[in-house]
């Protein structure tokens, strides 16, 4: 199908297309900081966002869900599975978080076929956005995850000016757009999406050498840098970790949940939940009789960046989408494409 453009301000027609099948959610600017949230009017949707504080994620893997019930009654023991069955679309998602998503997907349909999971993103619809200016913290440039996206869309929108260039990724995305009267892009607009890839590729400000980053934070778990970063800070400025757990929680590609019973008073009935949870505090790594596999922040800040480098599970799982969101929250100025060129020494 024939690429397509919207004038930016008609993008209330695709808005009102989407809402007639889905929930649709996308960043919006309730105050200093952009948040993806629930979109029921044109007026809501600030698509010239650099970025938001929480990825998207929390629509696939909200932060608590239910997973299901469970009830005893005359001595049967019985359950009620709570499976997610929205339709959502999300408008205006970053190359980064797409990636992310497409990170996750292959997680939660791995050894953990997850469906309350692969349920969300079946009934989901994704309309990226392309990026036309990087955050200060951002580095997907480096790992190849934007700033222009290839793959993981239904719909693709591209910021060429007055318009929005409109590329189609599925039949999903072609359902969406039949019937809407768009008119067909020219050569000149994708020559002007080509010219804004080049512009703002020469933006970033940070960037991560990943070439032979997971051997080497695996040849180096003895280095320095782990008992600076949890201990004795300096690394580049930053101050020791604090084990506040925000880098992975705004990360959106950690996964790390945990579940727990709510069990009523009677003890006949409850609900199994789940919610996220991070190696970044002294909890996580508990097991019985007090034991702690991580009980220094140094060895806890130590498994979290082994991961987001690939080096954990025999490397074949690199989770950084270098979207800067864990550089802009810590509090102690703990910096990801920091730690990479101190292990490279450079
Ligand atoms: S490690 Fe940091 S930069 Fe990389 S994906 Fe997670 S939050 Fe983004
Ligand atoms: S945000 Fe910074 S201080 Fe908090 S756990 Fe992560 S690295 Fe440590």
């Amino acid at each position: 199908m024939k690429a397509l453009i919207i004038e930016k301000n008609s993008m209330n027609i695709l808005l009102e297309r989407f809402l007639e099948e889905y929930r649709v959610f996308g960043p919006t600017k309730p105050g200093s900081d952009s948040t993806f949230d629930e979109i029921k009017s044109i007026e809501q949707l600030h698509l010239d966002y650099i970025s938001t504080v929480l990825p998207p994620k929390k629509f696939f893997l909200p932060p608590n869900e239910t997973l299901f019930s469970f009830n005893i009654k005359n001595g049967k023991f019985t359950t009620k599975e709570i499976r997610p069955d929205e339709k959502i679309l999300i408008l205006g998602i970053h190359p980064c978080d797409v990636h992310a998503l497409l990170k996750l997907d292959k997680f939660f349909s791995g050894d953990f076929n997850d469906l309350y999971y692969q349920n969300r993103r079946k009934n989901s619809a994704i309309i990226a956005l392309n990026c036309v200016e990087p955050s200060e913290h951002s580095f997907c440039r480096s790992l190849g995850t934007g700033p222009f996206l290839n793959e993981g869309y239904d719909i693709l929108l591209t910021d060429v000016g007055t318009n929005y260039l409109i590329e189609i990724g599925t039949s999903t995305g072609k359902r969406l757009v039949k019937g809407l009267n768009l008119t067909n892009a020219s050569e000149e607009d994708f020559h002007e999406k080509e010219r804004r890839l080049k512009l703002m590729e020469k933006k970033f400000k940070k960037s991560m050498n990943i070439s032979w980053l997971p051997k080497i934070a695996r040849e180096n778990l003895d280095h320095d840098i782990w008992f600076d970063l949890g201990e004795r800070g300096g690394v580049a400025g930053s101050f020791p970790c604090l084990s506040c757990g925000s880098c992975t929680f705004v990360c959106p590609t950690c996964y790390c949940y945990e579940v727990y019973d709510a069990v009523d008073l009677s003890l006949k009935s409850g609900t199994r939940n789940r919610e996220l949870d991070s190696c970044q505090l002294l909890e996580y790594a508990e097991v019985a009789l007090g034991g702690n596999f991580r009980r220094d922040r140094k060895d806890r800040i130590h498994h979290w960046m082994l991961c987001k480098f690939g080096a954990a599970a025999g490397g074949k799982n690199s989770s950084c989408v270098g979207c800067g969101r864990c550089i802009r929250v810590c509090p102690s100025k703990i910096d990801i494409t920091e730690v990479a060129k101190a292990l490279r020494r450079g």
